[in-house]
């Protein structure tokens, strides 16, 4: 039976880099129907909050990746870790350090000093007499539990990055136990990666180094390792490890962003794979059925919101109207810009007009801004679309004709206004984009829109008159 787990420390709210490890646990749960199990690995008292643990939580629900097991706190397992570390000193695979953290200082301090490069713990305590150590034991003097780090090389297959070895001379004796009695990270990793039988440890590769010390720790709880994916990290346009510098942070704030759980967990995957050729929204479906491990790629990708911004884009055109409209209520509201008629009276308009919003809409947020002169009359002119379509002299004399010809209209409707007003550009001897961005400029105030002829029905015939008639004022 399959097992994986996603296992973050509550430090942080959950970011763009954790949230992609947990998405390709997910996929790779599901595609196997494995089992997904949540740890917060939280024995970081200082660090820790629970205010973080809930913003994991919700981060990991907005995006619809639910866990079968869990959330396991590590907080609440401390004696556990501490049984298991006193395992390994009675069997011989760890021993109890009483060394104080100055005196190790010290001793690396003389060494280096003296031309040393490298100092890793000299195993001191390892070779204490029976006599010292009862000495430090009626001292009362706190130890530590420190691994026996064995003599050997330690291989494994990283199921992204292929075979891997690591020398143990280069890894020292590293404390599993601390002298406060709280567990290292190492220790209790492995100890509930054992319990929880994890089959497979997919993680970011800033864990990488510390995977051949938690392999000898298996191997000394007298286990198989499980396999291990190290998945490459996320790095900013600048090459450099995604932070908070680069304007990216927590998951939850796409969404407060006007981004959709489906297109940030298309994005999130498709930074290192694709579930075909085709640069598109996929659906879950489609991402658990092709997910693979061994198809992620090895290299960093860049994080890149203008493909993020993509995605949603094309999520939003491929949404109908009614689906959109519970989303967009909550921005018109938030900037103040929600009718209430809107849900009744002027629903199907407003149906017509997020449909007609949506094609150039890449969140959500686009659609208050960019509603704005449809629902209400003060309408603010782009100044450099002013002086670049308002400005032609012509307009003075053409524009009123137009209106008249307008005004005449009986079925205002966007084949039959374009019908219209291509006939007057062409009686009149100039180009028809003459009236369209003109037009466009006055009833929308801005020098893109969406097709100008279905705008004008939207706005309506009333309206329309209205505005075009403010180029004196303006032009
Ligand atoms: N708690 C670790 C982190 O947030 C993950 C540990 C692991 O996956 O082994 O980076």
């Amino acid at each position: 039976m399959i097992r994986v787990r996603f296992a973050p420390s509550p430090t942080g709210p959950l970011h763009i880099g954790a949230a992609r490890t947990s998405l390709f646990n997910w996929l790779f749960a599901r595609h196997y129907q494995a089992s997904f199990i949540l740890r917060i690995e939280d024995t970081d008292v200082t660090r820790s909050s629970e205010e973080m643990t809930k913003g994991i939580l919700d981060g990991l629900k907005w995006l619809g990746l639910d866990w079968d097991e869990g959330p396991i706190f590590q907080s609440k397992r401390l004696e556990i870790y501490r049984q298991k570390a006193e395992e390994l000193v009675q069997n011989g695979h760890a021993y109890y350090c009483y060394c104080l953290p100055e005196e190790i200082q010290k001793r690396k301090g003389d060494a280096l000093s003296e031309g040393l490069k490298y100092w890793e713990y000299d195993r001191l305590c390892q070779r204490l007499s029976k006599e010292e150590k009862e000495r430090f034991e009626n001292e009362g003097r706190p130890k530590a539990i420190r691994f026996l780090v064995p003599e050997g090389e330690i291989k494994y297959r990283d199921l992204i990055h292929g075979s891997i070895s690591v020398d143990s001379k280069n890894i020292e004796d590293f404390v599993l136990l601390r002298r406060d009695r709280l567990p290292t990270y190492h220790l209790s990793v492995v100890v509930d990666d054992l319990e929880g039988r994890i089959t497979h440890v997919i993680r970011g590769d800033d864990h990488i180094s510390n995977t051949p010390k938690q392999i000898l720790l298996y191997k000394a709880f007298g286990f198989e390792p499980p396999e291990f994916a190290h998945l490459a990290l996320i790095i900013g346009p600048d090459k450099k490890k995604l932070s908070k510098r680069h304007g990216v942070t927590s998951v939850l704030q796409f969404k407060e962003d006007g981004y959709f759980p489906l297109a940030m967990v298309n994005f999130l995957a498709q930074m290192s794979w694709s579930p075909g050729e085709e640069e598109r929204i996929y659906s879950i479906e489609e991402m658990i059925k092709g997910f693979s491990l061994d198809k992620l790629s090895k290299g960093s990708p860049i994080f890149d919101l203008t493909k993020l911004e993509w995605l949603n884009g094309q999520l939003i055109s491929q949404m109908s109207s009614g689906e959109l409209v519970s989303y967009v209520k909550e921005e018109f509201e938030r900037e103040n810009l929600w009718q209430d008629d809107l849900e009744n009276e002027r629903k199907e308009w407003f149906l017509k007009l997020l449909d007609l919003l949506k094609e150039r809409s890449r969140t959500i947020k686009d659609f208050p801004l960019r509603a704005r002169p449809y629902l209400y009359d003060d309408i603010s002119y782009d100044p450099e679309g002013v002086e670049k379509y308002l400005k032609d002299e012509k307009l003075e004399e053409l524009l009123p004709k137009l209106e008249s010809d307008f005004e005449e209209m009986e079925d205002f409707s966007a084949p039959h206004i374009e019908e219209v007003l291509r006939k007057r550009a062409e009686r009149e001897g100039v180009k028809a984009a003459l009236f369209i961005h003109a037009v466009r400029m006055l009833v929308v105030g801005e020098p893109v829109s969406p097709g100008i002829f279905n705008v004008l029905e939207l706005v309506g015939k009333e309206k329309t008159l209205e505005r075009i008639n403010k180029f004196k004022t303006i032009g």
